[in-house]
Parts: structure tokens; C-alpha cells; sequence
């Protein structure tokens, strides 16, 4: 049934992952309905600041420092990516901007990722989240892709239940999920996933500044908002604002830029699914019938048109490109 074209295909998961993942399905000719519970945007693709940034990732984000090389790749697609579906793309990059000490550590660093030391990079890249979201599930119901309301609670072949009981006809389920699906439910490599809150500030921007400025503790992103962000609270996904976690992200903030105005700034929050080594879950579960498309940490928008690359090959039974082991679901089973 895996490879079979007329396979009926339910995607739970309307974030960055299950849209990119629906759309080049449907485009390749698939039956695809992608069913989510909650209202569009309402979830951490939503709420990203857009950063498409494998330097600065690597950089910042510890975890991720062994896949720069990987992030690049990643972040070459999404030229034509963007082009095709006319998601406006900012390629002006980013600067570093801190004390003597700070970025005399940000050039040391820069050098042991290979990078050449400079202030200003045009390496990163940066796009509005939400409208990319939208302009994706226009793009995505335009190629004819159905969508539901209701949230997934178990599958197999033939058999999709949903929380309120109701159960739907589909052959394979893509789980797009986010750190909505955890501890080994509907399939048992989602037991590798762990929820990270993020908070950040959004509030009109002092310039038309186009560059992403990263400091000490923050980045100061532009966009229709300028996204000052982000807190990272590990083991939490609970989705409530909360003042004593942005408090350093204002001072940071503030340390950069003085003259903001933070009194008025409102607070977005979204939880991020990691696994143990930063890179998402994408192939086929050992459940029969579930394909994976999770975990995608702070690089969800970074990696979207890689990993439905990635989920339509493995449907076709084509080769799933180099990225196949670092991201195999199973990678975190004890052997
Ligand atoms: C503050 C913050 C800033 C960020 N900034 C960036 C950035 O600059 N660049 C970047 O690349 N990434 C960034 N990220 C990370 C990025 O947002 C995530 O990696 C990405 O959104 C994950 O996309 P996703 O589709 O996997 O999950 P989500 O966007 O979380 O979507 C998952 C969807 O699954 C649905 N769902 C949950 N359970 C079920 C179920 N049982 N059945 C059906 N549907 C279900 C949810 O309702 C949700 O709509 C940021 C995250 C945060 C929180």
C-alpha cells in the first residue's frame, strides 16, 4: 500500500511541515486531506519569527552546531521554494551586535564553524511566517487538498480514529503534528520528542532596519512586527504568556536598542518538538501505514521543503536524498 498512487492520504498537521508536506503530494497527483484541530496559524509555524538561519543557528543554538552544512542544504531550497508559491523572501542577512567580548566569542566561533569572521553575513535568510503559512494553505487547497477539523488519536491502514470517536477511511497518515502527538502515541518514535515553549515580543519596528540583528540573549527580527525573541523553556508546552521568562529578552533587547519601546509589546507563545539531537523525525514509523514529519525544534520553517522532498520520495519509493539517516525516526531506539 505504501507506494501505491491512489493510496487516500491524511496529514494531521497543518504547521509548516504538514502544509509543505500536502502541497507537494497533492501536486504530485496524491489524495491528501490534512486534518487539524485547532484554527489556522494557531500554532508555533504561526507564531516563528521566519529566520531561515543556518549560521546563526549553529552558532546559537548548541545543539545544532554539527549541522551547519546539513541547515545549508536545507536553506538552498527554498529559493525556487518561495518563487514558486511567491512567498516574499528577505535575503539581506543578518549582523552581530554586542560588546568587544561578545563578538571577539561570535568571530571564534564563526572560525571553528568554518565561517569567515565578519559583522554582517548574507547567509540568513528570513520570510513572515504567517503570511508563508497562508500563502502555503492557499497553495495547498489550490492543488486540491481537502481539509478537516478534529484531532488525530490513533491510526492504522484503513482506520483513523479521531479524539471524539469518529473514525475516517485512510490508508497511509503522515504525522505532521508538532509537540502535539508525544510519549509514543499513534506511533512509537514520537517517545524521542520533547516540548520547548517559546516566547517572543512583537512590537512596530524603530527603522526599516532589514537585517536580522543578533546580540546577547536575542535577536531582534524585522517583519510586519519587529519579533524580539525567543525564549527557550525546556519541558514545557503550556501556551500561557509569561512575564518573568521575557524579562531577559527585554533587557537584551533594550541593551541593543534603547530607545524601544517595550510597554506596549505584545507576547506570542508556541511550543517547539525537539528530539535529543535537534534534527526532526522524517520516514516511515514501525507502525504500518504512519510516515513522520516531526521534531522540527527552532528550524521547522528552515527545513519545510526539505522534509516534504523528503516524505514524497519516501512515498514513491524513490531515494530520500542524503539527509535519510540523520533525520530516520528509529535513530533513538536502543538497539
Ligand atoms: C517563539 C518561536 C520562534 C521561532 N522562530 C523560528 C524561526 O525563526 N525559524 C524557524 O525555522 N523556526 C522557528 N521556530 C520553530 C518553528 O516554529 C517550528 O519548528 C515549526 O513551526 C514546526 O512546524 P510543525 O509543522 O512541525 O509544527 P506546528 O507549527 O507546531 O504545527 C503542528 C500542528 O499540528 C496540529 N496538531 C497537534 N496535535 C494534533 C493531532 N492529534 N491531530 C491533528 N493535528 C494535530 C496542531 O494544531 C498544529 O497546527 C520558532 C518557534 C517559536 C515557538
Amino acid at each position: 500500500m505504501h507506494s501505491e498512487n491512489d493510496a487516500e492520504i491524511a496529514v494531521a498537521g497543518a504547521g509548516a511541515f504538514g502544509l509543505a508536506v500536502a502541497l507537494r503530494l497533492a501536486r504530485a497527483g496524491r489524495s491528501v486531506t490534512i486534518i487539524d484541530p485547532a484554527p489556522p496559524g494557531d500554532n508555533a509555524s504561526g507564531v516563528a519569527a521566519g529566520m531561515l538561519a543556518p549560521v546563526s543557528e549553529a552558532l546559537f543554538d548548541p545543539i545544532s552546531r554539527d549541522h551547519l552544512a546539513l541547515m545549508r542544504r536545507a536553506r538552498d531550497l527554498w529559493p525556487d521554494f518561495a518563487q514558486n508559491l511567491r512567498i516574499p523572501l528577505s535575503r539581506a542577512g543578518v549582523r552581530f551586535e554586542g560588546s568587544d567580548a561578545w563578538r571577539a566569542e561570535v568571530a571564534k566561533r564563526l572560525e571553528q564553524l568554518g565561517v569567515a569572521p565578519a559583522q554582517t553575513l548574507d547567509e540568513d535568510w528570513r520570510l513572515e511566517a504567517r503570511t508563508a503559512l497562508a500563502m502555503l494553505r492557499a497553495a495547498a487547497q489550490e492543488a486540491g487538498v481537502a481539509f478537516k477539523t478534529g484531532a488525530v488519536a490513533a491510526f492504522e491502514p484503513g482506520a483513523l480514529t479521531l479524539v471524539d470517536g469518529r473514525v475516517e477511511t485512510f490508508d497511509l497518515l503522515v504525522l505532521a503534528t508538532g509537540p502535539g502527538v508525544r510519549d509514543g502515541r499513534i506511533a512509537p518514535e514520537t517517545s524521542a520528542l520533547a516540548p520547548i515553549k517559546g516566547q517572543l515580543l512583537r512590537t512596530p519596528a524603530l527603522d526599516d532596519e532589514a537585517l536580522v540583528v543578533r546580540g546577547e540573549g536575542v535577536y531582534l527580527a524585522p517583519g510586519e512586527a519587529l519579533a524580539i525573541g525567543a525564549t527557550m523553556e525546556a519541558g514545557r508546552d503550556d501556551l500561557a504568556p509569561d512575564a518573568s521568562a521575557t524579562q531577559a529578552l527585554r533587557r537584551a533587547a533594550l541593551a541593543l536598542r534603547p530607545s524601544l519601546d517595550l510597554e506596549g509589546a505584545t507576547v506570542e507563545v508556541g511550543v517547539r518538538a525537539t528530539t535529543p539531537d535537534g534534527l526532526p523525525l522524517v520516514g516511515w514509523s514501525r507502525t504500518p501505514g504512519i510516515m513522520l514529519a516531526v521534531g522540527a525544534r527552532r528550524n521547522g520553517w528552515l527545513f519545510a521543503p526539505l522534509v516534504a522532498d523528503m516524505v514524497a520520495a519516501y512515498l514513491t519509493g524513490d531515494n530520500p536524498g542524503p539527509e535519510a539517516a540523520a533525520f530516520d525516526p528509529r535513530r533513538f531506539e536502543k538497539a
